[in-house]
Order: C-alpha cells, then sequence, then structure tokens
C-alpha cells in the first residue's frame, strides 16, 4: 500500500487494512504512526524544516572544505600545517556522521 492510498480502501475492494508503524520524528521527536516502515518525520513542516538544515549543513560544509584547501595551498610541504589541515577534514567528517543519516560533499 503507498502513502496515498486511503485508509478505508480495505473496505471497498478487500486489499488488506494498512499496518501502521510507530515512529518517533527526527525533527520534532513526536511519536506519530507512519504507514512506511521507514518514515522519519512526523509532518511536511517537518521534513521541509530537515531540508532546509541539510542544505545549509552542505552549504557550511563546502565552504570549511574549502577553507581547509586553502590551508593546504598555504602549508605547501609545512608538515605541521599539513597534519592540522587533516584534523580539521577528520573533526568535519565525524561531525557530520553525528548529525546527518548520509553525506556526499
Ligand atoms: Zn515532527
Amino acid at each position: 500500500m503507498d502513502d496515498y492510498t486511503p485508509k478505508w480502501q480495505h473496505l471497498a475492494d478487500g486489499t488488506p487494512a494498512s499496518v501502521t508503524h510507530n515512529r518517533e520524528c527526527k525533527v520534532c521527536g513526536h511519536g506519530f504512526n507512519a504507514s512506511r516502515s521507514d518514515a522519519k518525520y512526523c509532518s511536511q513542516n517537518c521534513r521541509k524544516a530537515q531540508s532546509r538544515k541539510s542544505e545549509k549543513m552542505k552549504r557550511e560544509t563546502k565552504k570549511a572544505i574549502h577553507a581547509i584547501e586553502e590551508i593546504r595551498t598555504i602549508a605547501g610541504d609545512d608538515k605541521k600545517l599539513l597534519a592540522l589541515a587533516a584534523r580539521l577534514e577528520d573533526e568535519i567528517f565525524v561531525t557530520l556522521a553525528g548529525v546527518t543519516d548520509k553525506y556526499d560533499y
């Protein structure tokens, strides 16, 4: 059953009643019943809020990675600065892994 099939459809045509999954919204934390087992958000508002947040995070991450590239350019073969750049890069990805399900930067 897809998201657009009315809950009463099974009464009309004998298709099985929908199975609902108790989920917790990843944005607001409220519990909700979802027809999909992989649902993450309770509403379109929460889905959009998450989308805006991850778009912003992508932009900020690109800026940070660009800054790290600048450090590498300035560093030349300065091992300490190159190590610092590598550490900053690791920190960014550890942080991203903690706040997103996936990252493709
Ligand atoms: Zn929500």
